[in-house]
């Protein structure tokens, strides 16, 4: 026994720093990280910009509360919301407490409690995330669980027509399914989607928290698709390293939180707030999503070239490629990590691919080799 709690499967590599893609132990191994603490360091390690902002703020203020006015979470909200339908924003700590925000806003703003979710779906480990997330095992052991979700099967345009109703408050989905083995929405799926939701007036929730921020080339993943939010949950990305979330929502829910309805006391925190404007103002710039994009394609490129077809096929956008096996994963990851190469899987057969979105083709052309050595 050790005196952590044992909810980890912890590998045994201790990282003690790192800068840009890469990660170096207590040995002195250096690790190419296309993990990025899955999905969030996205200006990849020690990004110098965010090193500074964080340095001056800590010098400033770090926190006060809520209850005083906030210029920087007004000028973060405006960024996120700028050339969107969405209008307003609050700020949280995590995926989990936006993806929380996200369902009270829906059943408060539609006086509705019945939510469609999908099946491999992943919105994070408190009560109502969990009840979200279509999957057993997240589950398991925690009932009973909140009320009021169905679990539908994901890009199931049949399913999703029986399901749908006047009773319908919101759909929540993933635009890919990351945690679920990196599938993606399909466009007949997504229209199908957007047809309900104006047919019963039925709110749209897409979870951004690994898609978002630049993660697929585009600020936001649905930005790809025919899919009109009404709320968007961000996390994971928005920090680049430091814990933050928000909830983004359109103009007419803006009255559906009114003061006291809803909060948290580091919500918005000072030093969060600062370097996540910085990581935002980076990724937001035309020609950094363009970089994401021509990496996107190199990366697929090279792994095309490198794997047979037969047992490996691609999925996914931008930065957040799936390597689909015949095979579990497992081994490969470890192998991998003996390489210096860390990865993360999804599910049991995908290989999630999540470097920081600053990698170079040099070091894309260095994990692509391990992974051909590792693979064919
Ligand atoms: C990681 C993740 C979450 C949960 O975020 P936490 O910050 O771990 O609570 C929710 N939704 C999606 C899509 C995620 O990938």
């Amino acid at each position: 026994m050790t005196s952590l709690f044992n909810n980890y499967a912890r590998r045994s590599v201790h990282l003690v720093k790192g800068q840009g893609t890469i990660v170096t132990d207590d040995q002195g191994k250096e690790y190419l990280d296309f993990t990025s603490g899955i999905a969030v360091v996205s200006l990849g390690h020690a990004h110098p910009a965010i090193v500074k902002t964080l340095q001056e703020q800590s010098e400033k203020l770090w926190h006060i509360s809520n209850l005083f006015e906030s210029p920087e979470q007004e000028k973060l909200a405006e960024t996120l919301t700028k050339e969107t339908d969405l209008a307003c924003a609050l700020f949280c700590n995590s995926g989990t407490e936006a993806n929380e925000a996200a369902i009270k806003l829906a059943r408060k703003h539609t006086g509705k409690h019945h939510i469609l979710t999908f099946k491999q779906s992943f919105h994070g480990r408190t009560f109502g995330a969990m009840a979200a997330t279509g999957q057993e095992k997240i589950q398991q052991g925690f009932g009973p669980m909140l009320e009021g979700f169905e679990w539908l099967p994901f890009n199931d345009t049949d399913a999703l027509e029986n399901a749908v109703n006047e009773k319908t408050a919101a759909i929540m989905l993933e635009v890919i399914q990351g945690e679920g083995g990196v599938n993606s929405i399909e466009p007949v799926f997504a229209k199908a989607i957007m047809e309900a939701c104006e047919k019963f007036g039925i709110l749209l929730i897409i979870d951004e928290v690994q898609t978002g921020i630049g993660r697929t080339g585009t600020r936001y993943a649905y930005e790809q698709t025919a899919l009109k939010p009404d709320i968007v949950t961000l996390a994971k990305g928005l920090g680049g390293g430091f814990p933050i979330g928000a909830l983004l929502a359109g103009k007419e829910l803006f009255d559906t939180f009114g003061p006291g309805s809803h909060g948290t006391t580091f919500g918005g925190n000072l030093l969060a707030v600062s370097v996540a404007q910085t990581v935002v103002d980076h990724v937001f710039e035309p020609a950094f999503l363009q970089g994401v994009q021509d990496k996107s394609t190199y990366l697929k490129q090279q792994l095309t070239a490198a794997l047979p077809a037969d047992n490996y096929s691609l999925r996914g956008n931008g930065l957040l490629i799936g390597i689909h096996s015949n095979e579990e994963i497992g081994p490969v990851i470890q192998k991998a990590e003996k390489q210096g190469l860390l990865l993360v899987p999804a599910g049991t057969n995908v290989i999630r691919l999540l470097p920081p979105l600053t990698v170079t083709n040099e070091e894309i052309d260095q994990a692509v080799a391990i992974l051909k050595k590792i693979l064919v």
